[in-house]
């Protein structure tokens, strides 16, 4: 790209002109994919506290663990949390790109 070249772009979410540098490879923009994190965030947190608290229930109540092995079930319960939230934001990402817009709140 020579100097001076740089071309605008419109946000395919939001349809604001930005430099085209700053548009990512769905021609989104730096505002519109950080509120479809912050969504996807904050559904990953509260998925990942309903699944550990039901894991840990289960654990609690079924598999009635010894105190030898606790550490291991609450890094299970630990590990459940940070999964489900991942795969949580990976999924609301998803449904927000395959939507194709974000509404602002
Ligand atoms: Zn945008």
């Amino acid at each position: 790209m020579a100097f001076g070249s740089q071309t605008e772009g419109a946000c395919s979410s939001c349809h604001q002109l930005y430099p085209a540098s700053d548009l990512d490879r769905y021609l989104w923009c730096l505002p519109c994919r950080k509120e479809v994190y912050r969504r996807g965030a904050a559904w990953g947190r509260r998925l990942g506290i309903i699944t550990s608290l039901a894991v840990g229930l289960y654990v609690a109540l079924a598999v009635q663990p010894s105190r030898r092995y606790m550490v291991l079930y609450a890094a299970a319960l630990v590990l459940t949390y940070v999964l489900i939230g991942r795969i949580t934001v990976a999924l609301i990402q998803g449904y927000y790109r395959a939507k194709g817009r974000i509404e602002p709140t």
